[in-house]
């Protein structure tokens, strides 16, 4: 098995609740950790075992036993931190979204392709079995010509999150950086190309929030296909749910959006309805930090490349911009060329 010595920026709760352990399973080190803090740092560290912390970003990249980054910090910092894991030679692996617009996104792309480092964006829903077997069956014609899907991705947000989330917009808070953003990754692997969103989005939590909680989106592909996605913190007794139609049949999946590997995934056409049989279900962390590891060492493509990432992000921005503005926006999948 490949494995990885990894350098965690960010003292964050996902790299303690799902990455850290994630990667120890998979046999990988975690060798290094920095904060802003140094308390934090420290307080890490001897919380996780991790035999190395600061708060001074160049003294974790300059390390011999870090092969990767793990980005876990407040969305704005993505971006820079990623420049400088680049500029150090180091492989990244970086939480969504990849930035907070698309000419820092499209940088990261430039700065990690220059520097021959790997950039994977770690969206977890495309590394769930019950996912890549939609796709796999969307992609073989199960259900003809795709027409439209549904997301069902309204949570309640867990108490210990509601904090810059929900607080701090210049960190990229929000329910579409947090939430739609996944949604993106997910139905852009499988419709292909976004055109346009036309979004509404609204604050109804019981917190004093800085931007929307929750929002419902249609999203445009090419061939004029339909998405429409409903996304919010504020729900607490909903199903989660991904639905893909097409002209001869519907795929009907439910408890899918989630982080665990669990879920159903039905087929229904002229045939009749039936369960489709998930028989592995590796963790979806799992799944993402092989792919990662094997796309340091072998050459092949993390499960969410940087551009697939920055994609999901371009759709997750038009979102925002259409919740604000009240039109239909475009989604800007590419850099203007220069001329
Ligand atoms: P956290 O709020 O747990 O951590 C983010 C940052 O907040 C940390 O890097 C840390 O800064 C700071 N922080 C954490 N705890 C404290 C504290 N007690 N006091 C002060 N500052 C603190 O965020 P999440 O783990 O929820 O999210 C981190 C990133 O991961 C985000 O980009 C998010 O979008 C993404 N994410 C991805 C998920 C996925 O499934 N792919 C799921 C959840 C999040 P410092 O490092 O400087 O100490």
């Amino acid at each position: 098995m490949t494995t990885l010595r990894w350098g965690v920026i960010g003292a964050s709760d996902i790299a303690a609740a799902r990455m850290i352990p994630a990667m120890r399973r998979l046999g990988h080190e975690v060798t290094a950790v920095w904060s802003s803090d140094p308390g934090r740092a420290a307080g890490y560290a001897g919380q996780h075992q991790i035999p190395f912390a600061t708060s001074y970003l160049g003294e974790l990249l300059a390390r011999d036993d870090v092969d990767a980054v793990y980005i876990s910090t407040v969305n704005h910092l993505h971006y820079p931190q990623t420049l400088a894991a680049a500029a150090a030679g180091k492989h990244v692996l970086c939480e969504k979204p990849a930035a907070m617009n698309l000419p820092d996104a499209w940088s990261m792309l430039r700065a990690c392709e220059d520097a021959g480092v790997v950039l994977g964006v770690n969206h977890h829903l495309p590394c769930a079995a019950t996912h890549r077997e939609i796709a796999r069956l969307v992609a073989a014609g199960a259900v003809g010509r795709p027409l439209a899907a549904r997301v069902f991705h309204a949570v309640q947000l867990p108490e210990r999150l509601a904090t810059w989330r929900l607080k701090d917009p210049s960190a990229g808070a929000g329910v579409v950086l947090d939430i739609t953003v996944h949604d993106a990754a997910v139905l852009n692997n499988i419709l292909g190309r976004p055109l346009d969103a036309t979004a509404s989005g609204v604050r109804q939590g019981p917190w004093d929030a800085a931007v929307d909680d929750a929002v419902m989106t249609v999203l445009r592909y090419e061939g004029e296909v339909l998405a429409q996605t409903h996304d919010a913190f504020t729900i607490g007794y909903a199903d989660t749910g991904l639905e893909i139609h097409g002209t001869e049949g519907s795929l009907l999946a439910r408890d899918v959006m989630t982080q665990d590997p669990v879920g159903t995934v039905y087929l229904r056409d002229a045939d009749g309805e039936r369960e489709i049989p998930i028989p592995s279900r590796p963790d979806l962390y799992e799944v993402s930090l092989n792919a990662f590891a094997r796309a340091v060492t072998e050459g092949t493509e993390p499960a969410v490349t940087g551009a697939e990432g920055v994609r999901a992000l371009a759709v997750a921005l038009a979102v925002q911009e259409s919740a604000s503005s009240g039109r239909r926006e475009p989604i800007i999948t590419e850099p203007e060329r220069e001329v």
